[in-house]
């Protein structure tokens, strides 16, 4: 079947990571030596089920994108989302647009910066598919001849880092594709030469229609964009848009209709729901939000992208009323018990750093309240079983050895807690406000500064330890002992050369926290 329009995404980025949408971050981390594409893909991002060429499930974006173009005229059976290891059935003489997205094309994410330095063998697999890709498409644009567009969340990165794939790409679109896309690929199809870079706005919520095919894991938007405007966040977060209940129960059909069980709320901040003004949360809608979805026959799990802690604040019950709610479809434990998964940002415990880059975040509170609100919000969270994924921002520009201090106190404050702390290093974005500061590098972090990424990591295994490296099985038993041996052996291989002896201690530490859960596991069999 020739279509004239192939749309694809890295093979990090097509896959359901066995049904869990927290593992997509793994594949941040430094490609494991030795492993290639194939082991890659049975390990770890096993490859979405495929309907005949096309993809059964496909990123929320490139979803999007396709209802946009089926919503501009485009005829469906010209369009095809693909697997890159499918390109060369997909594309043919007839292909006319390739149009890539990629959210991390040259590994230069906060995540990825992070972790690819962290296990320190190069570059993480995102950038490592990402090439694999393109090396694919500049061979079939050899001999097709086809526009390459390239946009997705990381398309800042092919012009703000030297580019390797500059000749292979006809046009990069940043920002929200829906509102430009199918102009963009009409003038293509009409033998235009597309602009090199197209600079999106955000699009307006009617631009915007409901996914036609299912996404991963059951994706579907409540909300775009956040509005709180901290300085190192995508100037797309700027416009706050809600989507209209009955295109968002739409979704939730379209997905379930494909075979998904699980649904996906997409999200910035799931408080921002209808919010009324101040960030006030409207638990109205809310809970008629959560209870229309689980209704839809066929929901087994609902998951919760991303939320925010000074909503949970200004209404206590909010938090217990959706636990209720939700804690039946929770997919996620802790413990043998389910629990609330969540992404939210607590990036900092220094009042002076939060007054400074993000003033919006503590809101209505003020910013010297900011390690308050992250406690007892956390506790209240706790107290109904949603245990947040919380991320600590490492380096903001200018960040003191006091103001890593802070942060220390504010994790020290909150270490019995049910709350798993993700540190990543700072990394200016291409648009974001703090666009021309420096970026932190893993090797000019303070001690202070190292200390705060090997306490969120003591937090981690305290907390998951006993669930992952525990319990039956050879597998675990042995990586469990050798674990410890493994981050002591990166060192002397990788880390003493390429940083200096300083994260010795940051590397001993963690190896310290992996033997504590290894004790009180043969203390329990
Ligand atoms: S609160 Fe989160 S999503 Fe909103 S601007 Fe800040 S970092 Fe971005």
């Amino acid at each position: 079947m020739p279509f004239r329009i192939v749309l694809t995404a890295p093979a990090t980025e097509l896959s359901l990571y066995n049904n869990n949408p927290l593992m997509a971050f793994s594949a941040a981390f430094s490609r494991p030596p030795l492993l290639g594409h194939r082991l890659l893909r049975r390990l770890l991002y096993q490859p979405v089920p495929r309907k005949g060429v096309r993809v059964a499930f496909a990123t929320y974006g490139l979803r999007k994108l396709e209802a946009k173009l089926i919503e501009a005229g485009f005829d469906p059976s010209e369009l095809a989302i693909v697997h890159p290891d499918d390109l060369e059935e997909a594309v043919s003489s007839e292909t006319r647009i390739l149009g890539v997205s990629s959210n991390d094309p040259l590994g230069a994410g906060f995540v990825s910066t992070t972790y690819a330095a962290m296990c320190g063998f190069g570059e993480p697999m995102t950038a490592y598919e990402f090439r694999y890709l393109m090396q694919r498409v500049a061979d079939l644009r050899r001999r097709y001849h086809f526009t390459v567009v390239v946009g997705g969340a990381g398309s800042w990165q092919l012009l703000r880092y030297p580019n390797p794939y500059r000749k292979h790409i006809d046009c990069i679109v940043l920002g929200e594709g829906e509102g430009v896309i199918a102009d963009l690929f009409s003038s293509i199809l009409r033998g235009e030469r597309p602009p090199p870079i197209i600079e999106a706005p955000p699009a307006p919520v009617e631009e915007i229609p409901a996914i036609q095919n299912p996404a991963l894991w059951g994706g579907v938007q409540i909300t775009r964009g956040c509005g709180r405007g901290c300085q190192f966040c995508s100037p797309t977060q700027q416009l706050r848009r809600d989507f209209p209940l009955e295109r968002i129960l739409q979704e939730v059909e379209v997905n379930i209709r494909g075979g998904s069980s699980m649904i996906l709320v997409i999200t910035d901040d799931v408080f921002l729901y209808h919010c009324y003004p101040g960030f006030s949360p409207n638990r109205d809608a809310l809970l008629k939000l959560f209870s229309r979805i689980a209704s839809v026959p066929g929901v087994r799990h609902i998951q919760i992208c991303h939320s925010s802690l000074p909503p949970v604040l200004l209404d206590r019950k909010l938090v217990a009323e959706l636990c209720e709610l939700l804690i039946p479809y929770s997919p996620a434990r802790l413990g043998g018990h389910p629990i609330l998964l969540t992404e939210i940002g607590i990036e900092t415990g220094s009042t002076r750093l939060i007054r400074k880059y993000m003033l919006g975040k503590p809101k209505p509170f003020p910013p010297e309240k900011w390690p308050d609100v992250v406690e007892e919000a956390l506790r209240i969270m706790n107290d109904h079983d949603w245990c947040p994924v919380a991320t600590i921002l490492i380096g903001l520009p200018g960040e003191t050895e006091e103001d890593a201090i802070a942060t220390l106190e504010l994790i020290d404050r909150i270490s019995d807690l049910r709350v798993s702390l993700i540190p990543v290093l700072f990394v200016p974005e291409a648009n974001c406000a703090l666009r021309d500061a420096t970026q932190m590098q893993l090797a000019a972090l303070s001690d202070e500064q190292l200390e705060v990424f090997a306490a969120c990591w003591r937090q981690n295994i305290r907390l998951w330890g006993p669930q992952f490296l525990c319990g039956g099985g050879l597998f675990r038993s042995v990586f469990r002992f050798a674990l410890p041996y493994i981050i002591h052996m990166l060192y002397y291989i990788k880390h003493r050369r390429l940083y200096g002896s300083r994260i010795k201690r940051t590397l001993r530490e963690i190896a310290d926290a992996v033997r504590a859960v290894r004790c009180v596991a043969s203390v329990r069999t």
